[in-house]
């Protein structure tokens, strides 16, 4: 049997020390101020024990990371039907590229770039009859925590500098594909990105998608097809233009978010969370992306 424990530690040792070169994202000023040094990691086995180490308990904004619990409220609620509005094909892109919105008449690459995750949201909005709410306590039932919150600072602060997202809402709204106001749509978006969550109730919340759709508590969400998709989804748009390098280096569904925060799972067996504010140049963790490298690689643990 792995000593968890003692990798986890090991990881998170010999990162702490090393020269750390990202830069914690600023375009979004409530997420500017946060220390560089922040380092969490927790581990959560799919028989329910738990490992953790450094900042794991400490909560931060989880921004891109909702993209994956929007799409699976979507894919709940509306099914298939969802594949006419989004496609499925990594954009190869950073997450506000707008180009292939165009070339593509207003249909988003894939649900976890900012253009898909609108129409996402433009999708719940329909759907839901308090769509913040209902959404905020979707989060909570995956997790089973009541606590958790929308950061109305965060989101707010987004929305002064929202300009890439606007012009993706405006973009799709004229192509037809947005049928709620741009303003309530983009309202529903910074919100669910703005969601405080640590380490821990991320490994709770993505638990879903390692146990073929039930959540802690046994309770069916999502269909095990369903989980498989979004699990593809992750695999191969989870990580802006580092997908590739991520499945590569890691070998495992997840999705990070400029918070600094990165979740991925191997089905049937855990989810792991980390968070280290500070970003690459694509826009993931850049200690996270490391710790979870060496993780698959000491643990031999990974989908390959
Ligand atoms: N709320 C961020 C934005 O739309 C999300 C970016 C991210 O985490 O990738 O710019």
């Amino acid at each position: 049997m792995l000593n968890y424990q003692a990798i986890l530690e090991e990881i998170h040792e010999s990162l702490k020390n090393t020269e750390n070169t990202g830069e914690v994202a600023s375009y979004i000023s409530e997420l500017a101020n946060i220390s560089k040094d922040k380092f969490g990691i927790h581990l959560q086995l799919i028989t329910g024990e738990n490992y953790f180490v450094g900042d794991a308990a400490e909560k931060f904004s989880i921004q891109s990371i909702s993209k994956v619990l929007s799409l699976a409220k979507a894919f709940q609620l509306v099914g298939n039907d969802l594949l006419e509005r989004v496609d499925v094909e990594p954009s190869g892109n950073p997450f506000n590229h707008l180009s292939l919105l165009e070339l593509e008449n207003g249909i988003p690459r894939n649900p976890l770039i900012n253009s898909g995750a609108i129409v996402i949201a433009d999708v719940l909005l329909s759907n839901l009859k308090n769509p913040k709410e209902d959404f905020l306590n979707f989060v909570r039932e995956l997790t089973h925590d009541e606590s958790i919150q929308y950061n109305e600072k965060i989101a707010e602060s987004e929305r002064v500098t929202g300009f890439n997202n606007y012009a993706a809402a405006n973009l799709l709204k004229a192509y037809g594909n947005l049928h709620n106001k741009v303003e309530d749509v983009l309202d529903f978006y910074f919100h669910q990105c703005s969601i405080m969550m640590d380490c821990k109730q991320l490994t709770n919340a993505f638990f879903v998608f390692a146990n073929k759709g039930k959540c802690l508590k046994n309770i069916q969400h999502l269909t095990s097809s369903q989980v498989k998709r979004i699990n593809a989804i992750m695999l191969t748009c989870g990580f802006y233009d580092e997908a590739g390098e991520f499945a590569f280096e890691v070998g495992l569904p997840g999705k990070s978010g400029v918070g600094g925060g990165i979740v991925a799972l191997l089905p049937h067996y855990f989810t792991i969370a980390t968070w280290a504010p500070a970003l690459n140049k694509k826009g993931n963790s850049f200690l996270g992306m490391q710790a979870l490298e060496q993780f698959t690689t000491k643990t031999r643990l990974s989908i390959f």
